[in-house]
């Protein structure tokens, strides 16, 4: 898809499972298992979304998936799925991953940064080689020392290694990476994630991360019970979302499956999504 000079694919890592509860919060099975049908152990179908952008002459990816650096007892949990994974994709756009120069998380949970680095030689070591990988600085630091709470979110094997070859590039605040692509931090999810917004052609893309992670999270409270300020994720949805909808905004969600992008309409009160197909 094109905006101005700035391009972009959605793609995608694949599929796993989280359990339903702990992704709708505070809201009652009976509601969410209408739109999030769960299965014999409670867990819902999730993508793990990723945007490659081509802009400035330069090759962006943004989210990396899961990766392949899995046990036998935590592919089982999560039970990833979905062939051809991120960096088959890569392959087949002709972006090996050689060529990508800036990779960005928009946070460092394992469902966003997997494919940062691989094994080798029982080593984790940078998949990008040559690209500088962006965070905010916030959320590196908080990775290293997680709580108890959110410590199964964080692997050290994920960022450990890009400090180690000097491939980090920190952000301390929003940042426009190249025209017409900016990161913004949108706390609520955790304390320093970020949000995407691409401009061009007089059109805008917003994509949620985990600020909006499905489909059937766009009413507003539906929230996740990962969320460590689900607070502050209401009033950042509150925000986004309606100038998603005044602005005729095209949303590409974090983890949806089924329908990843569309636009966002106001009826009667509620936010409903018009969901629009683009290739994945
Ligand atoms: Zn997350």
């Amino acid at each position: 898809m094109k905006l101005g000079d700035l391009e972009f694919w959605l793609l995608t890592d694949g599929t796993f499972r989280l359990d339903g509860g702990a992704m709708f919060g505070v809201i009652p099975k009976p509601m969410w298992e209408k739109v999030a049908p769960a299965d014999a152990r409670n867990r819902i179908l999730m993508a793990m979304n990723s945007l490659l952008i081509r802009a400035a002459g330069k090759w962006i990816l943004i989210e990396t998936g899961a990766g392949d650096k899995w046990d036998s007892k935590r592919s089982d949990i999560y039970a990833f799925e979905g062939a051809p994974r991120l960096l088959d994709k890569l392959v087949t756009h002709g972006v090996p991953p050689e060529k990508i120069d800036i990779v960005i998380n928009t946070h460092l949970h394992f469902d966003h940064c997997g494919w940062n680095t691989r094994m080798v030689n029982g080593e984790a070591v940078p998949i990008f080689q040559n690209a500088r990988y962006v965070v905010q600085r916030a959320e590196l630091e908080h990775a290293k020392s997680p709580t108890d709470r959110d410590r199964a979110s964080y692997f050290p094997e994920n960022f450990a290694p890009m400090e180690k070859s000097g491939q980090w590039s920190l952000l301390d605040k929003d940042a426009e990476i190249v025209p017409g692509l900016e990161m913004i931090r949108v706390p609520g999810h955790n304390a320093d994630m970020m949000c995407v917004r691409l401009t061009g052609g007089g059109k805008t893309v917003f994509f949620t991360a985990d600020l909006v992670p499905t489909a059937a999270h766009v009413p507003l409270p539906w929230i996740m019970g990962y969320d460590l300020y689900p607070l502050t994720t209401l009033e950042n949805k509150r925000k986004w979302i309606s100038q998603a909808v005044r602005e005729e905004w095209l949303v590409i969600f974090g983890h949806e499956a089924r329908t990843p992008a569309g636009y966002l309409r106001e009826r009667q009160g509620k936010y409903e999504l018009e969901p629009v197909m683009i290739d994945v």
